[in-house]
């Protein structure tokens, strides 16, 4: 918790036993091939453990136990209540076991510690708890039919789901796809990023502990080139759920058109804008244009990094936010008072730099940072990086950097705002700040996003839905509306004599 110091972590991190075998049929196991990849800390480049490297054959074993794990109907069958009461125990034994789980993120993705305790591990509990305790209160229904006819609309769990999911948000993600996946009574063979596999190994044991069947949840880690294209190929896998990178994403809806049609349901990227009015309370927007962008180091899908604002203020509005980037100089990401941690490996911080070095080239003005921190830790970590003087056609404005990087368009009116704020093949998120109702909600409604924020950035919690426009995806997690993603729809009609 936030009360522990810096030694404190370092000291429970030195004596964390990592598990990184496989998570098969209720055990952990080793690849059939023995093969493992070593992980890597993003906070100083040691070696944190040697991870199974699941090939073909551990996934077609996993697939067939998966298979049969739904087919005997030990937790398919099982009653929505008592799916609930052991959705509702693996969340309490999450919680119970909230400090590990939380350094184990803290070290495996480099996410500060404040943000694995205060975010991610609570947020995994809620999800997971939220989800269990909202399966037995939805209800099927009965059509409107004519007297002599009886028609049940009934929703069946899919069958056998795969959940490939990415590195930036681990275990919040996995749990995004697991708990409604698993409360609505699939079994899930669940692949986590190479770089990051180590919460969903840990939380995958806790789950059987709770009371999950043998071969209902299985996590196998390896190379998403070949057993994330191999389950998403599976002709027995009867469901996809991706969280992920569009160029991936457009793959995985061409490997279900190729195999079973599996349902698809795909998470992807973002490149959101965040519009500020001159009428908003600027302190607390140019509080947020940082958070939005510079929050786990721009490695979110919904960053702010499109900051479009209104020409009258906008110098006056980028030394604000300028001064707000201080507050984002990296630092250790075990030292609670670190509120950004490195890039999650060196390719990513060179991506970084690259585009950086495109946005000086396309003629944008570097405001802040633009240069890589505490070289000598071994670790990734870049400053907080901001751009003026950009226009909506620079490769900065429309490419998702995926690091701590914003771009700052200007606008004359709410008109081109909203223009410059839909011309984007994404669709994922964004938000506008104006203390005028009309102008807030015309431009929230007229802008093409799943989730738009008026007057603040990263709203929301497990009451509503996530997921994007265009590109930006197709499915919805969360909420009552991600378990639309994981059942069909079953008609049965009844005609009386
Ligand atoms: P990625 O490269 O698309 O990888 C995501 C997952 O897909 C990883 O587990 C990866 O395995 C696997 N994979 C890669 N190639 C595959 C293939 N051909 N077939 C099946 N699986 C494959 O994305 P990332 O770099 O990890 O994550 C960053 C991206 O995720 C960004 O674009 C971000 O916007 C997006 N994202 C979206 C959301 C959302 O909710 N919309 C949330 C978070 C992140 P390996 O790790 O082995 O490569």
């Amino acid at each position: 918790m936030l009360d522990k110091t810096i030694k404190d972590w370092q000291s429970a991190a030195a004596k964390l036993e990592i598990e990184g075998r496989a998570f098969i049929d209720g055990r952990y196991q080793d690849a059939l091939s023995g093969e493992t990849r070593a992980t890597l800390s993003p906070g100083d480049g040691r070696k944190l453990a040697d991870v199974a490297n699941c090939g073909t054959e551990d996934a077609d074993r996993a697939v067939a136990i998966a298979q049969k794990a739904f087919q005997s109907g030990a937790w398919s069958a099982m009653a929505p209540a008592d799916r609930k009461m052991v959705l509702v125990r693996w969340a309490e034994l999450i919680e119970d076991h909230a400090d590990e789980i939380a350094l184990l993120e803290c070290l495996d993705v480099g996410k500060p510690i404040a943000d694995t305790t205060g975010v991610d591990v609570p947020s995994a509990v809620r999800t997971i708890r939220w989800s269990g305790e909202a399966i037995d209160k939805v209800y099927d229904q009965i059509a409107p039919t004519p007297a002599n006819c009886l028609a049940l609309v009934q929703r069946l769990p899919l069958g056998v789901v795969a959940a490939i999911v990415p590195w930036n948000f681990p275990l919040s993600t996995t749990a995004w796809k697991l708990a409604p996946s698993l409360a609505t009574g699939n079994s899930v063979i669940l692949k986590p990023a190479s770089n990051t596999p180590l919460s969903a190994l840990r939380i995958a044991a806790l789950a059987s502990e709770a009371g999950l069947p043998d071969g209902v949840l299985q996590v196998l880690p390896g190379p998403g080139g070949s057993l994330g294209r191999h389950l998403s190929l599976h002709d027995d896998i009867d469901g996809l759920t991706f969280t992920g990178s569009t160029e991936v994403g457009k793959q995985l809806m061409q490997y279900s058109g190729e195999s079973n049609l599996k349902r698809t349901f795909l998470e992807l990227g973002g490149k959101s804008p965040n519009i500020v009015f001159a009428d908003a309370n600027l302190e607390k927007a140019a509080a947020f244009a940082a958070v939005a962008v510079f929050y786990n180091g721009g490695q979110t899908c919904t960053a702010g990094t499109r900051l479009i604002v209104e020409e009258n203020i906008r110098e006056q509005f980028i030394e604000m936010v300028v001064e707000q980037s201080r507050n984002w100089l990296p630092g250790d990401p075990l030292d609670p008072a670190t509120a950004m941690g490195p890039m999650i490996d060196a390719a990513q911080m060179k991506t970084v730099a690259d585009y950086v070095e495109i946005g000086r080239q396309e003629g944008a003005s570097l405001m802040a940072g633009g240069v890589q921190a505490m070289a000598d830790s071994g670790g990734c970590y870049y400053e907080p990086t901001i751009f003026d003087g950009v226009n909506n056609n620079m490769r900065i404005a429309r490419e998702e950097i995926f690091g701590p990087v914003m771009s700052v368009i200007g606008f004359k009116d709410a008109e081109e705002a909203i223009a410059i704020a839909n011309d984007s093949i994404y669709g994922l998120a964004g938000a506008v700040w104006s203390n005028n109702i009309n102008t807030a909600h015309q431009v929230a409604a007229a802008v093409r996003v799943g989730t738009m924020g008026i007057n603040n950035y990263f709203g929301g919690d497990m009451t509503v839905p996530f997921g994007g426009f265009k590109q930006s995806g197709n499915g919805r997690d969360k909420s009552i509306h991600a378990f639309d993603d994981y059942t069909e729809l079953k008609t049965t009609w009844i005609e009386f004599e």
